[in-house]
């Protein structure tokens, strides 16, 4: 479900909330479904929108790594930055997603490190940067 619009009642107050249905086009966006616009009613909305990428603060501009086109800490086949030995796995290179794949990249991740470090490739890499949840 999207929400498409907050309604005031009268008294200038929220009353309720525009949704729609959506699903993926072809783009991977969501695109609204006709027809599936409806209303439910609503006092009160909290906003938890922290899905918006790594903080752009000190710690990403001190170390120099580079920012893929979503914004997150870009990283090779092996979970490395752009910076020789610094490393980046879970929401800070994925984006927004699940326990499940932060601990399966950290995992990865730290594959990586020790492989860069001892030049030995020996342990357990479940996934890889590039891989997505099968649809
Ligand atoms: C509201 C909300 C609900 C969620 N619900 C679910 C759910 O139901 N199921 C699910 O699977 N996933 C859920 N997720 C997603 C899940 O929490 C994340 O995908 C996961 O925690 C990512 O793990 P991570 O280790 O990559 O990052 P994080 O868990 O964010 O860990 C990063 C750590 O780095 C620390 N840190 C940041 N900057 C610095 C710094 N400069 N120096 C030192 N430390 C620093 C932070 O304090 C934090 O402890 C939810 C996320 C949110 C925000």
């Amino acid at each position: 479900m999207s929400t498409t619009e907050f309604v005031a009642g009268p008294d200038g107050k929220l009353e309720k909330l525009r949704l729609v249905e959506v699903k993926r086009d072809d783009t991977g966006r969501f695109a609204p479904i006709e027809g599936t616009e409806r209303e439910i009613p609503a006092q009160l909305v909290l906003l938890a929108m922290g899905f918006v990428g790594p903080e752009k603060g000190k710690l990403l501009t001190d170390l120099g790594v580079d920012l893929d086109e979503r914004g997150n800490v870009a990283r090779d086949g092996r979970y490395m930055t752009n910076v020789e030995g610094v490393f980046s796995a879970g929401d800070m290179g994925r984006g927004q997603s699940l326990v499940v794949w932060a601990i399966a990249e950290g995992r990865a991740a730290a594959a990586g490190v020790d492989a860069y470090l001892t030049g030995r490739d020996v342990l357990p890499v479940p996934v890889a940067p590039t891989d997505r949840p099968i649809a």
